[in-house]
C-alpha cells in the first residue's frame, strides 16, 4: 500500500492510487474521487473482474439449486411438458408422466421444509420411475431436457460401469459422487437431487432362474442399487470410483432424491406377448384383436420388467412406468428439422459460422429418414447418416470460394453409398 509513500508526499498525496500506492507515472490512467481519494485504470479492471466472479459464482449456484426453493419458482407440469415439446418429438405419456413426477418431486421437498415446522403426519413419498423403449427414441434426451430447466442438482450415470462391491468397475454409490460433484458438493442440495440411471436393463439377471449362480453384472448390482432407491444414508466416496479404506467419505441420504431409470429392454416385447397370450408375429389370432401387436410396449407392466430379470424388489421400488414409442417415419422427419437444436439446423448453423449458406433438397430429408428406418437404430442413426452425407462438403467448403451450397438427392446417396462401400458394404 505504502509502497509510493515517498512520491505521495512529494506530490502533496493527490498523485498516486488511494488503493494500490502506485504513482500517476506507473499506472494508464488516474481518476479522482471526493476528498482527494483516487483509483488508478487497473484498480478499476481488478475490481470489475471481482464483481465478474462473483456474479457468475451467484449464477452458478442459483442454477445448481444453491438458492431455496420457493413455491413461485416451481414450474407446473404443463409448463415442463411445454418446455419439453421445444425438444423432445412426440413421446407424449413419457412427457407427461416425468411432467408430474418431477413436479411432484418439487412439491415433497417444500413440503417437507412447512412439515418440519409444521406437522409431519403425512408424509410425501417419493416416485421413482422407470422408462421403457428402444433405444434412440429420446430417453436419455428427456432427462437432458428436463435437467436444462431444473432448479435442482441432476446427475445422468450409465448402469453398464456398475458393478458389485469387489469387483472391478464402480461401486453403485459412485452414482451419489456424480450428484454431489453437479451439486458443487453441497450435500443438502445433492439430498433433493434428481438422478437419471441409463442402461438400467443392462444389470437385469441374465436368467429368469433367480437361483443361477451369482451374477457378478446382475442381481449384486441390483440389490445395491435398491439400498440407494429405498432411502437409506450412503457414505459416498466424493471423488467416486472404488471405495479405498484410507477414503474420506461423505454421508448422503438419499429418502429424498428422485431416480429415474431408463432402458431399451430388448426382447421385452416378447415377454409382454407371453403374457398377454398372443404371439409378436401374425394377425387375429387367439380373440385378442384390440391388441395393437405392432406396438406391444404400451401394455408393459411391473411384471414384464421381473420376467426380464429385474428382482421384485427394485421393480417395486420403481412405481411409476412409462414407456417410449418407437419412431415412425413423420416422426424421425420431424426430429430432423423441428427441435430447437435439430440435426439439420445445426448443419445449417455449422455452414454459416463459414459464411455459406446450405439447403437440403426435401427429398434428402425422406432419404435420411428411410436409411435411418433402415438401420433400427431410431432417431440416433439420423446423426450418423447426416454425417455420411455432409463430411466431404465439411471438409471441401471452409477452403472454397463458394457461398451457397444444395445437397441433392444423387449427391447424398452417392456419399451414403461411398461410406457404405468404405464400411465394407455394410
Ligand atoms: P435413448 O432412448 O437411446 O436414450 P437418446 O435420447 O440418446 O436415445 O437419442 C439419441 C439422439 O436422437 C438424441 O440426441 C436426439 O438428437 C435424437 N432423438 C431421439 N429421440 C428423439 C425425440 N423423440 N425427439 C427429438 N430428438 C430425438
Amino acid at each position: 500500500m505504502a509502497k509510493d509513500n515517498n512520491n505521495n508526499n512529494k506530490r502533496g498525496g493527490y498523485d498516486c492510487c488511494s488503493f494500490c500506492g502506485r504513482s500517476a507515472a506507473e499506472v494508464g490512467t488516474l481518476f479522482s474521487g471526493m476528498n482527494g481519494a483516487t483509483i488508478c485504470d487497473e484498480c478499476v479492471e481488478r475490481g470489475y473482474d471481482v464483481l465478474q466472479e462473483q456474479s457468475a459464482a451467484k449464477k452458478k449456484k442459483s442454477a445448481k439449486g444453491g438458492a431455496p426453493l420457493r413455491r413461485e419458482d416451481v414450474p407446473k407440469p404443463t409448463e415442463i411438458k411445454e418446455f419439453l415439446d421445444k425438444y423432445v418429438i412426440g413421446q407424449d405419456a413419457a412427457k407427461k408422466t416425468l411432467s408430474v413426477a418431477v413436479y411432484n418431486h418439487y412439491k415433497r421437498i417444500l413440503a417437507r421444509g412447512i412439515d418440519k415446522a409444521v406437522n409431519d403426519e403425512v408424509e410425501i413419498e417419493k416416485s421413482n420411475i422407470i422408462m421403457v423403449g428402444e433405444t434412440g427414441t429420446g430417453k436419455t434426451l428427456l432427462a437432458r431436457t428436463i435437467a436444462r430447466m431444473l432448479k435442482v442438482p441432476f446427475a445422468i450415470v450409465d448402469a453398464t460401469v456398475l458393478t458389485e462391491a469387489g469387483y472391478v468397475g464402480e461401486d453403485v454409490e459412485s452414482i451419489l459422487s456424480r450428484l454431489l460433484q453437479v451439486a458443487d458438493y453441497d450435500v443438502e442440495q445433492a439430498e433433493r437431487g434428481i438422478v437419471f440411471i441409463d442402461e438400467v436393463d443392462k444389470i437385469a439377471r441374465k436368467s429368469d432362474n433367480p437361483s443361477i449362480t451369482r451374477d457378478v453384472s446382475g442381481e449384486g448390482v441390483q440389490q445395491a442399487l435398491l439400498k440407494i432407491l429405498e432411502g437409506t444414508i450412503v457414505n459416498v466416496p466424493p471423488q467416486g470410483g472404488r471405495k479405498h479404506p484410507d477414503q474420506k467419505f461423505v454421508q448422503v441420504n438419499t429418502n429424498n432424491i428422485l431416480f429415474v431409470c431408463g432402458g431399451a429392454f430388448d426382447g421385452i416385447d416378447k415377454k409382454i406377448a407371453d403374457r398377454l397370450n398372443t404371439r409378436v408375429v401374425g394377425f387375429n389370432q387367439g380373440g385378442a384383436q384390440h391388441i395393437d401387436r405392432k406396438n406391444l410396449m404400451q401394455y408393459i407392466t411391473p411384471q414384464d420388467l421381473r420376467s426380464f430379470g429385474l428382482i421384485p424388489e427394485l421393480v417395486g421400488r420403481m412405481p411409476v412406468l412409462t414407456y417410449l414409442q418407437p419412431l415412425d417415419a413423420t416422426a424421425l422427419r420431424q426430429i430432423l428439422t423441428e427441435p430447437k437444436n435439430s440435426i439439420i439446423k445445426q448443419y445449417v448453423r455449422l455452414f454459416e459460422l463459414d459464411g455459406v449458406k446450405v439447403e437440403f433438397d426435401d427429398d434428402v430429408l425422406d432419404y435420411i429418414v428411410e436409411k435411418a428406418q433402415e438401420f433400427r437404430l431410431g432417431a440416433r442413426g439420423l446423426r450418423s447418416i447426416c454425417e455420411a452425407i455432409m463430411t466431404d462438403a465439411m471438409f471441401e467448403l471452409p477452403s472454397s470460394d463458394s457461398h451457397e451450397f444444395r445437397i441433392t438427392l444423387p449427391y447424398a446417396k452417392e456419399r451414403m453409398e461411398r461410406a457404405k462401400a468404405l464400411k465394407g458394404g455394410k
